[in-house]
């Protein structure tokens, strides 16, 4: 099979569709590229070929660059000879002087959409899948196929950035009312009239930008209001990514410097900045990590092998509180049939409630429909009644954390389920083996971590007990997948893994607190190290008392294994603050005084931790807060906790937002070097404490002058 069908028609006019053989979807790889170019060689040289329509044979157009292919470049000039060569021929395309009209369904993305912007008429496939867009900047590239030229030439250079910053899906109707495409159509056959028409009518097409008087929408470089928005766009860019993404600088540079020259000149232009990027360790760490790490996690890289494919039906969940509630929003609305059960009905109802006000609010939006919301809201059932949870093929549990009540659940719940189903934990601090105790079918009993708010965050972490089986695991693992999040697969551990590393960030903000850090150096040093939210403000979010709470069972927990309990040193911090009830944002003071929605650094810190004399560099405060993270994620791996350094950056990423342009905590390590990693941690650990000691996988890895997995 061709990855091109070519059919040429009787009036001339060749119908060129795209099919890549092997994939589900068309890439830019050699395959197709090859006789993508052997198109433009025809258009050129053949007389007897009146125009040419380029469509796909798939659900979607074409989703964008082959990875692999960018992967392998080595250097900024691969770089820059391989996007001038892709530009190369959809040039040729726009300057044949005959008719070429994409039809554009589905998926339209990257490379494809750049190919589509090299078309002289664009025409959409309106039937609610289309989505454009250049989201190169997710992984830190930018449009290297002409995008950064093409799509301010035809929408106006604010409205490219936007989309071309943000890395936007864009509908076909904003796609037709911004200019980016011509024409909409109900359907393919309706497509193809179209475009037959538009070419019998239009044989000697001039892109705009060819045109001699070409003007870009909204002004050039040179016009006024275009000149504001550059004298403001890359300061606000910088401080909201803290220079940590230089794609999104480079996309800014490509367009400004483009709309001062000529087209041939600013598509060289583009090339040279995307080299840039191409190359930059930033753009290796987010392909690495959200590319090839995380599509091998969704095709199951942490699930165990042989396991056949299971879907949940019917699912039961234990305390419809705010997880409970959470959680059941998400299951119905991957369309599974879910039990709410609380210990009164108004509790379960509230738990329900949730859903419906979500979906309430979505209809007055106009994004649901009113019959829709109601088929959604019948699939969960809140009741009191354990019978209900009779066929249920997953219980998840979230009641309070407490031993004592989870067992009780658990031994109720086992009563009516059947042999096969498997019960899971949501428990964010309790080992799971240890729950399983209260379990009559501990192989059944596994941990589903979800993260608050159960709507917007896309990880869930799986924990394998001693005795939970690989059927279990591979059930949880696609349900996860099932309701659209992205399993972890970690093994039972305190704190598992998410919880523990994460806490060594908080916990290490907290410690330069009291070595008398300026708590406003401690929290841009958070910000500037790219974590989403600095230490001290995400304290108070989840608040002092948890943190307190955790301390306290670890000590309880260590003792009665008969080990010694050193605390961390920024734990006096969070105890001296519980103690004058600065607990955090819930009673509206901690770090900070919460107050109409805002937050300002408490006035008195100042008075419990006085400023030491001589303040760190910024650079020691990022380091400590990222080495104590990765150190700590690394000894996970190290003692068995994570399996894979996959889950462990994608975790990292996903679980609590370390920052994704060092692709995830181990991946950070890699950055950095392994022995240059171990050099600074150990003089990280004789300046700050042992809790720097490089772990000893990275020691030895480093001697051995090995890396971390990157793909
Ligand atoms: P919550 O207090 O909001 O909800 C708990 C619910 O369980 C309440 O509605 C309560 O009435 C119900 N409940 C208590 N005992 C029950 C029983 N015997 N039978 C049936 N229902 C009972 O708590 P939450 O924040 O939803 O947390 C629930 C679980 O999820 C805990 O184990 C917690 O550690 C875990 N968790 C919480 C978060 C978070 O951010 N809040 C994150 C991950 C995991």
């Amino acid at each position: 099979m061709n990855a091109l069908q070519i059919d040429k028609g009787e009036d001339g006019i060749v119908v060129a569709t795209m099919d890549l053989p092997g994939h589900s979807m068309n890439i830019l790889n050699e395959t197709l590229a090859a006789p993508l170019r052997g198109l433009a060689d025809l258009l050129e040289q053949d007389a007897s070929v009146k125009g040419l329509i380029l469509r796909s044979g798939k659900k979607d157009f074409l989703a964008g660059a082959d990875i692999d292919r960018l992967r392998a470049l080595k250097t900024a000039q691969e770089a820059f000879d391989a996007s001038m060569e892709l530009k190369r021929f959809i040039r040729r395309f726009e300057r044949c002087g005959k008719p070429v009209v994409a039809i554009l369904n589905g998926q339209c993305k990257g490379g494809g959409l750049e190919i589509a912007m090299g078309c002289h008429r664009r025409i959409v496939v309106d039937d609610g899948r289309a989505r454009l867009g250049l989201p190169e900047v997710k992984l830190g590239l930018l449009p290297g196929g002409g995008g950064t030229q093409r799509m301010p030439r035809l929408v106006g250079m604010q409205q490219a950035l936007q989309w071309m910053g943000e890395g936007s899906d864009i509908k076909a109707a904003q796609a037709l009312a911004s200019g980016l495409v011509n024409e909409l159509a109900a359907s393919a056959d309706e497509a193809l009239l179209k475009a037959r028409a538009w070419i019998a009518a239009n044989p000697k097409p001039v892109q705009p930008w060819d045109a001699p008087k070409f003007r870009y929408p909204g002004g050039d470089s040179r016009s006024p209001a275009v000149a504001q928005l550059f004298s403001i766009g890359p300061s606000m860019a910088a401080a909201k990514s803290w220079g940590n993404y230089p794609a999104l600088t480079h996309i800014m540079s490509s367009v400004f410097e483009g709309g001062l020259t000529d087209f041939d000149r600013a598509l060289e232009i583009e090339s040279r900045y995307f080299a840039a990027c191409a190359i930059s360790p930033e753009s290796r760490n987010l392909i690495g990590t959200l590319w090839y790490q995380l599509n091998g996690i969704k095709k199951g890289a942490s699930r165990p092998a042989g396991q056949p494919q299971s879907k949940v039906k019917k699912l039961g969940i234990l305390g419809a509180g705010m997880m409970g509630a959470g959680i059941a929003h998400v299951s119905a609305k991957a369309g599974i049939e879910v039990v709410l059960l609380d210990t009164t009905q108004e509790a379960a109802d509230k738990g329900k409630r949730y859903t419906q006000d979500i979906l309430d609010k979505a209809l007055k939006k106009g994004r649901t429909t009113a019959d829709k919301r109601d088929a959604l809201l019948a699939l969960i059932t809140p009741t009191t009644n354990y019978d209900d949870l009779a066929g249920c093929d997953l219980l998840i549990e979230a009641v309070f954390e407490d031993r004592a009540v989870k067992a009780e659940v658990t031994k109720k719940a086992e009563a009516v389920l059947a042999n096969g189903a498997v019960f899971a934990s949501n428990t964010s601090t309790l080992p799971i083996t240890g729950l399983a105790q209260a379990s009559q079918r501990p192989a059944n009993f596994i941990g589903l971590h979800f993260f608050s708010p159960v709507d917007k965050m896309p990880l869930v972490e799986i924990i394998v007990g001693k005795e939970t089986s690989d059927e279990t695991l591979a059930r949880g693992f696609d349900y996860v997948l099932q309701i659209g999040k992205t399993p972890i697969v970690v093994n039972d551990s305190r704190g598992f893994y998410t919880s523990r590393v994460f806490g060594t960030y908080v916990m290490e903000g907290l410690a330069l607190l009291q070595e008398g850090v300026h708590p406003r150096a401690i929290e841009v040093a958070g910000l500037q190290a790219g974590m989403p939210m600095p230490p001290l403000a995400l304290q108070d979010e989840v608040s002092l008392s948890l943190g307190v709470h955790v301390a306290e069972q670890t000590r309880k927990d260590l003792e009665a294994e008969g080990k010694a309990y050193t605390g961390h040193p920024g734990e006096p911090v969070l105890r001296q603050l519980c103690e004058i009830g600065r607990v955090g944002k819930k009673a509206g003071k901690g770090f900070y005084d919460w107050a109409d929605g805002g937050k300002t650094l408490w006035p008195e810190l100042g008075t419990l931790y006085p400023l030491a004399a001589e303040q760190p560099a910024q650079r020691e405060l990022i380091d400590r807060l990222m080495f104590a993270q990765a150190n700590e994620a690394a000894r996970c791996l190290q003692e068995g906790v994570l399996r894979s350094v996959a889950d462990a950056n994608i975790g990292s990423i996903f679980g609590w937002g370390f920052a994704p342009f060092q692709g995830g905590a181990l991946q950070f390590i890699n950055s950095y070097g392994l022995p240059e990693f171990v050099a600074r941690a150990r003089e990280l650990a004789a300046a700050h404490g042992e809790r720097f000691a490089p772990a000893q996988i990275v020691v030895d890895m480093a001697a051995r002058g090995e890396r971390f997995a990157e793909q």
